[in-house]
């Protein structure tokens, strides 16, 4: 049934009907869909004449840019399975990861090329090192090959995901899984052929990567900046008339905060989707102010599930209303349930797993067949969130499962907690997770970052939190650091790392 289904056939429609606009603009290059469909198909002949066959991995270490986006394409067309190197995974996760996947060609930009090539030398099977340069030119000596129309449940990429809570693991996503996302995702997004997608955050992630071919399913302009840069993306948006970006809160922050903001003409700005981890509503109610004229898109999923399950769409975003906790209502093609430990459906307004099913969802774990067999368990995705949804079908993502706190027999979910603390006007970050406790298991534990020039005492937050939640919920300790909090590469809070350091110096009476 979806044998057909190809992350590539976007790419040959807009080449065909959309020939001469503008595919890619990446800083000084830009490309027509002519033009970035024939270095596609150049760059698969590439990897051809240096023995890629089907189902063979290509990596790739790079910045964001052209290159990467002509990759994204031209591995599925020659028949490869993409895989994208974590570039601020330390080397030892490089290597694991590499070791993992075998990836039979390395690609690299210039900026990599020292760390490519030391990785190269450290691992048992080598791959082909191709660098950006010999790339460029073995693609002036190659015709372009046809695509070798690979689809449907075939392995279309593989990502590595998982830093957050431990090892990462590659995940095996399939062409009509990618593609039925972006499809899914049209809708919410007002994805069309006028768009101008703005990719700033890292290529190497699933959020990312399905964004790559939404807007090349749609035949709208790539705009690519290498990495994130706050005040890079106000004059990308004002300079390409950037109609789309997605953004992770860390970013939106920077965003925000960034003296250009009032600066630049904006306008042209249409939909900001985020998500990838807990937002806190503070965020969205000031992102909502501060940019009225943008629709603002939630997004739930994860790189197992291609990676949306669910989508709060713009016009729920009214500030004030108690929606703007929720991620929103599942979108088509997949079915998401909420499951006791003994995987049985609750009823809504019910605490329990997320658990997704559906095409869309990983063909597995690569070479982990039991971990596959663990998460698909009774063929339904555990996705490790703990959440509930309501009667019209909302849901709420309350906590990871590992994360939630059991204090005294009370349950209670970091993201209810963080809410209430973000509130407050000087906090700029915080996170809260459970610590040992020698009477009640574990107990409630905030590490609250403020804002530069704001002065926060423990006892000022406290009373915060007892007049917005239950005092079981309330933080029994709280540090106030003026430090950073630890983010995963893709700006997610590492609790584990939080959490570890607290170990040495356990929570007190
Ligand atoms: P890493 O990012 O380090 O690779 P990860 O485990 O965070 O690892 P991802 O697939 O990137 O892997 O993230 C998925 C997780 O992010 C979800 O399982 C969920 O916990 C969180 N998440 C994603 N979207 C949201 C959202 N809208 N609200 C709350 N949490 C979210």
């Amino acid at each position: 049934m979806t044998a057909g289904l190809s992350v590539t056939s976007g790419l040959r429609r807009a080449a065909r009907n959309r020939r001469a606009a503008v595919a890619v603009v990446d800083r000084g290059h830009s490309f027509t869909w002519e033009e970035h469909a024939a270095r596609v198909a150049r760059l698969a002949a590439v990897f051809r004449s240096l023995g890629l066959k089907a189902g063979d991995r290509v990596a790739i270490l790079a910045d964001s840019g052209h290159l990467y986006l002509e990759t994204y394409q031209a591995v599925p067309w020659a028949g490869g399975i993409l895989a994208p190197v974590n570039s601020r995974f330390a080397f030892p996760e490089m290597r694991e990861m590499l070791e993992d996947a075998l990836p039979g060609l390395l690609l690299v930009d210039a900026a990599h090329a020292a760390i490519a090539a030391e990785l190269v030398g450290s691992l048992p099977v080598r791959p082909i090192l191709l660098t950006a340069e010999e790339a460029e030119q073995r693609m002036t000596a190659l015709p372009p090959m046809p695509d070798t129309g690979r689809g449907g449940d075939d392995v279309a990429c593989l990502f590595y995901t998982g830093g957050t809570t431990g090892r990462a693991k590659g995940v095996a996503l399939t062409h009509a899984g990618l593609v039925l996302n972006a499809l899914n995702t049209t809708a919410p997004l007002g994805m069309g052929e006028g768009m101008a997608h703005l990719h700033c955050g890292p290529l190497f992630h699933m959020g990312a990567g399905a964004r790559v071919f939404s807007t090349t399913l749609h035949g709208g302009r790539h705009v690519v900046l290498p990495r994130f840069d706050a005040g890079e993306v106000l004059r990308a948006i004002e300079g390409e008339g950037v109609t789309h970006a997605v953004m992770v809160p860390a970013m939106v922050t920077a965003l925000l905060d960034h003296p250009d903001l009032g600066q630049r003409d904006l306008s042209s700005l249409r939909v900001v989707s985020y998500g990838a981890s807990p937002m806190p509503v503070a965020l969205v109610e000031r992102l909502i102010r501060c940019l009225p004229q943008v629709g603002l898109v939630q997004s739930y999923g994860q790189t197992e599930l291609s990676p949306v399950a669910t989508m709060l769409p713009a016009r729920d975003h009214v500030p004030g209303s108690p929606r703007l906790r929720s991620a929103g209502q599942v979108l088509p093609n997949v079915e998401l349930r909420i499951a006791d430990p003994e995987d049985r459906e609750v009823p809504a307004g019910t605490v329990g797993e997320v658990q997704v099913r559906g095409p869309t969802v990983m063909k597995g774990y690569w070479n982990r067949p039991e971990e596959t067999a663990r998460a698909l368990r009774g063929g339904w995705m555990h996705t490790g969130d703990a959440g509930y949804l309501d009667e019209e079908g909302y849901l709420y993502v309350v906590d990871r499962l590992k994360d939630m706190i059991i204090s005294g027999g009370e349950n209670v979910y970091s993201a209810e907690v963080e809410n209430a603390i973000h509130d407050h006007p000087a906090v700029l970050e915080c996170a809260v997770f459970g610590v040992p406790h020698p009477r009640w298991g574990e107990a409630v534990h905030a590490t609250v970052v403020t804002r530069p020039g704001h002065q926060l005492t423990e006892d000022a937050l406290l009373a915060h939190c007892r007049a917005r939640i239950a005092g079981y919920k309330c933080p029994k300790s709280v540090e106030i650091s003026s430090e950073p909090l630890p983010r995963s590469p893709t700006g997610k809070i590492r609790k584990t790392e939080l959490r570890d350091a607290r170990h040495v110096e356990p929570a007190a009476g």
